[in-house]
């Protein structure tokens, strides 16, 4: 059984019922708690040896930490207000929590994020768990659930650098850009809050872009056709590897934490969306089929799984 098997069976309880507007099975929870807006609330744990590695500087593990929940904002359209924080650590290091605090603030402080609570626990290995909340305007929050066949297909960024950057993290090369895409992802904060009224539907991508499509595509009840000749690739990632393998990381290795969303053709602006690109449609049905040169390629949409 997978993580989503188990998500299903015994935690997807109820169906959604006033207060809750969108629960389990999004980037976030949407809350109609006000008059004019929404609650945002995303939560997310990064485990020592699973989500980094061990020796990961701790100033990039408080980065990141918050990065990912930023880039679940982002998802939802959502603007972030505070945060919780559940710190688990095999010994309280002065040097390494003073280190990792740094990192911590300097990511909420791009977009004036508070830490307002949590709780430190000692255990066998670190586990960092942040928790956020946002604030989207009613009926504005951006879901997985949205895509209607013709909407085009938009990717932000370059994907695959994060799982390249991690593979050499833990070898003997280095390549500052890559590995940096790994331990400081850049949340799509801005462009999710662009999105908002715009995209028919939004996820970001922490399990390759195959997996994490493959949900918006479940969520919406469609399919979709991917060019991956227009898959936006950096030349940092061409230059280490082929093209081929490239593509693997992007589809398959996760960690970009970019966003995927979906607009009508009405919607496009004329000189598109900035920083980010087209790279497909969505169809009625038929799951996600992916060409390159034009030929159909079988792509595996498995992603990252915690269980098998
Ligand atoms: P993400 O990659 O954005 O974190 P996932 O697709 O992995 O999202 O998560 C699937 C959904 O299941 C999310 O809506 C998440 O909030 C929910 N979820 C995950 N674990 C639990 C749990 N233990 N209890 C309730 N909901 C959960
Ligand atoms: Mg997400």
């Amino acid at each position: 059984m997978d993580e989503f098997e188990l998500i299903r069976r015994y935690f997807a309880r109820q169906p959604d019922a006033p207060p809750v507007v969108t629960g389990i099975g999004d980037d976030g929870a949407v809350l109609a708690l006000h008059a004019n807006a929404e609650t945002v609330i995303v939560i997310d744990t990064l485990v020592e040896g699973v989500h980094f590695p061990s020796g990961m500087r701790p100033a990039d593990i408080g980065y990141r930490a918050v990065a990912v929940n930023l880039s679940d904002l982002a998802a939802m359209g959502a603007r972030p207000h505070w945060m919780t924080l559940a710190l688990t650590l095999h010994d309280a290091d002065p040097d390494w929590v003073a280190n990792f605090a740094e990192g911590l603030f300097e990511a909420a402080a791009e977009w004036n994020v508070q830490l307002v609570g949590g709780d430190t626990t000692r255990g066998g290995q670190c586990v960092v768990t942040v928790q956020m909340a946002g604030e989207v305007g009613t009926g504005r929050a951006l879901l997985r659930s949205g895509a209607r066949p013709g909407d085009t297909i938009f990717v932000t960024g370059t994907v695959g650098d994060a799982a390249a950057g991690l593979q050499l993290s833990v070898g003997a090369t280095r390549d500052e850009f890559l590995e940096s895409r790994f331990a400081r992802p850049s949340a799509r904060v801005a462009t999710g809050l662009e999105l908002g009224g715009i995209a028919n539907a939004a996820i970001d991508l922490s399990d390759g872009l195959a997996a994490d499509l493959c949900k918006l595509l479940q969520a919406s009840g469609v399919g979709a056709e991917v060019d991956l000749d227009k898959v936006p690739l950096s030349d940092a990632l061409l230059a280490r590897h082929d093209r081929e393998q490239a593509l693997g990381f992007a589809l398959a290795g996760g960690d970009d934490y970019e966003l995927c969303f979906t607009v009508a053709a009405s919607r496009i602006p004329g000189k598109g969306f900035d920083g980010a690109t087209a790279i497909g449609r969505v169809t009625e049905s038929g799951g996600l089929v992916c060409r390159a040169g034009g030929i159909v390629v079988p792509v595996d949409d498995s992603g990252y799984r915690h269980f098998r």
